[in-house]
């Protein structure tokens, strides 16, 4: 299982990261997980494009986590894309893309007229409400959905990638959530958000103040998540979702290093991670993270491959019950 941190910012405007979003690749499947600002420009750097997607996660229907799924759609067109999207999230996310897809519909129409291309099922979607537990599988790969805390967000998810060599879990954006910690208990890889707090007060409480406190309440700390890595024992912590985007990473790892004695890697757009083998896959090198499984055969390198077989999808009993009309 390959993962590629996609975008590691958040709502700020930032070049270095862009809007949170991240794919996973396992036996020919490309899984996104949300779709930040500038997620077709990651796809396209990562060796990958829209019309390789064979499923799209929301986490939750913060703006900064769907904001280019039209752009993923259109864009997926172009690139040749010949089946709908296949797109999961939390309730809302039928009315989200069908008033997207009701928009842009005048322009669709006036492209489709005028551009003669030979599909236009790229301009469409089947959209899946889903609930916590398992939400989707294809060949050994299970995707399981858990409620985080993201109040008053709700319903928020994470996601735990499953395969029988390795686990990972991406945590979504949540503050401390024990149900997570309990669900990725031992896990190769847990994705974190975290909201730097370097812990100044002030005398006075400004309204900006009060309005940070409101930001920090629903997301992790920095002074948390090495708690959670280790209350969770997972191999390795990725910390994702930078609020801000600009800060001290040294004073981060530092502080983390504090509460989580394993391997802790500040996320970087377009870092590649092996999860079963725990390594990363970046800046042309391959670097160890602490203790290993057994060795197996080198994981492809992060480019796209032509012509390559799509991975079969199964729907859950529970998805197929749940399985929406086309938009
Ligand atoms: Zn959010
Ligand atoms: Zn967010």
């Amino acid at each position: 299982m390959l993962l590629t941190l996609l975008g590691t910012g958040c709502p700020q405007v930032d070049t270095r990261r862009l809007g949170p979003s991240q794919i996973v690749r396992h036996q020919g499947g490309t899984y996104l997980v949300d779709c930040g600002s500038g997620v077709t420009q990651r796809l396209y750097a990562a060796g990958s494009s829209g019309a390789d997607i064979d499923a799209v996660f929301f986490t939750h229907l913060h703006s900064d986590h769907t904001v280019d799924l039209f752009q993923l759609i259109i864009s997926s067109w172009h690139q040749g894309r010949d089946r709908p999207h296949l797109i999961y999230g939390p309730k809302g996310t039928k009315r989200y893309v069908k008033g997207l897809l009701k928009l842009w519909e005048p322009e669709f129409k006036q492209r489709i007229a005028h551009e003669l291309r030979s599909s236009t099922v790229a301009l469409s979607a089947d959209v899946i409400e889903i609930e916590e537990g398992e939400i989707f599988r294809a060949g050994d790969l299970s995707v399981t959905a858990v409620d985080v805390d993201h109040f008053p967000v709700r319903p928020a998810f994470g996601f735990l990638f499953e395969t029988p060599e390795s686990r990972l879990a991406i945590s979504g954006d949540t503050t401390y959530c024990p149900a997570l910690i309990k669900a990725c208990k031992g896990f190769d890889v847990l994705v974190h958000e975290v909201f730097i707090h370097r812990g100044e007060s002030h005398q006075m409480e400004t309204r900006e103040d009060l309005g940070s406190r409101n930001v920090m309440s629903y997301h992790t700390a920095s002074d948390v998540v090495g708690h959670v890595a280790r209350e969770a024992e997972v191999g390795v912590l990725v910390l994702s979702h930078f609020v801000p985007t600009r800060f001290d990473e040294e004073a981060l790892l530092h502080q983390v290093c504090a509460d989580f004695d394993g391997p802790i890697l500040v996320g970087e757009d377009l870092m590649h991670i092996d999860v079963a083998n725990r390594r990363v896959l970046s800046y042309g090198m391959t670097m160890s993270l602490g203790e290993t499984p057994e060795p197996e055969a080198p994981p492809p390198a992060p480019t796209r491959v032509r012509g390559r077989k799509r991975a079969k999808t199964k729907l859950t009993a529970k998805s197929k019950k749940a399985r929406a009309k086309r938009l």
